[in-house]
């Protein structure tokens, strides 16, 4: 039986440019939607469902995370991704792993089966090798960049992709994963697999944030929308508004997606553009590139 209560945003990357055609990305994130919807009103955990829309969203190589990421200065593929479940805060992430076809499997395999948070690098892919996680066995076949290497600015070297959904017991959960910034360094971690800054869910909101992820970082953006709903008493939309002017005043550029305990949404960004798809309060499916 339906619910009204279940609710359900994706993003694929704030890195979309006026002149580009987004149509095939705006079909395949209203088809995840539909497809989390589904699984949410069948009464599918919220974690459960954002594992499974990020997956899709990696395997589609339609936007810079999984299939679709791009390699880093050395030609080298480093993916992030992290995972978070509201109600316990459990937690698990990836950074830099290397060989991987789904980062965010890897991420909930650290927060189910390790006392730790976030695996990095060669530990990670041990980890993930030990967890029989599907490999990648050429990643020069296996990668189809979804993205030529950014010219045009801030807002065209960025895409990532994440979800958050809220499911019918109440529960948020939240999940970011990347393949990063262009042109970055061997080794560079942005803000998608830290906790409190390019994903956050407790029990007041569920985040996950694209963008230029130093900036991320630097304005703890995760955290700090939730604890201005906690502790500063202000609603999603002055929250994250205002949290998004923090990244901007340090000349970040990027978006998020935010989802409230009440079910409330919000979906601001500074870029030019964020792909995103949403299931809002009325059932309704909407979406956007701009
Ligand atoms: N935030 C990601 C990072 O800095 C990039 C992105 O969102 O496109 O790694």
């Amino acid at each position: 039986m339906a619910s009204n209560r279940v609710r359900l945003v994706l993003h694929g990357g704030a890195g979309a440019l006026p002149d580009r055609d987004y149509s095939r990305q705006i079909a395949h994130m209203r088809g995840l939607v539909e497809a989390g919807r589904d699984r949410l009103n069948g009464g599918a955990p919220a974690l459960d469902v954002v594992v499974e829309t990020i997956a899709a969203l990696e395997d589609s190589g339609l936007y810079v995370a999984g299939r679709g990421a791009s390699p880093n200065r050395a030609g080298v593929y480093e993916l992030d991704a992290s995972l978070m479940h509201g109600p316990t805060r459990r937690v698990g992430a990836v950074a830099a792993l290397r060989g991987f076809a789904s980062p965010i499997q890897a991420a909930r395999a650290v927060m189910e089966r390790t006392r730790h948070v976030l695996l990095a690098g060669e530990g990670a892919a041990a980890f993930a090798a030990d967890e029989g996680l599907e490999t990648i066995a050429d990643p020069a076949t296996w990668f189809t960049p979804a993205a030529p290497r950014g010219e045009g600015g801030a807002s065209s070297q960025t895409g990532t992709v994440g979800c958050v959904a809220l499911d019918e017991s109440g529960a948020l959960a939240a999940g970011t994963s990347t393949g990063g910034v262009f042109g970055k360094l061997p080794g560079r971690v942005g803000d998608t697999p830290i906790p409190g800054a390019g994903m956050w869910a407790d029990d007041t909101a569920a985040i996950s944030c694209t963008g230029e992820g130093e900036m991320f970082i630097r304005a703890a953006v995760g955290a700090q929308i939730a604890f201005r709903m906690r502790f500063g008493g202000q609603s999603l939309e002055a929250a994250t508004t205002a949290t998004l002017a923090e990244v901007g005043a340090l000349a970040g550029e990027g978006g998020l997606i935010a989802l409230s305990a009440a079910g409330e949404i919000a979906m601001p960004f500074n870029s030019r553009g964020m792909k995103r798809a949403w299931l809002g309060a009325g059932g309704e499916i909407g979406s956007a590139a701009f």
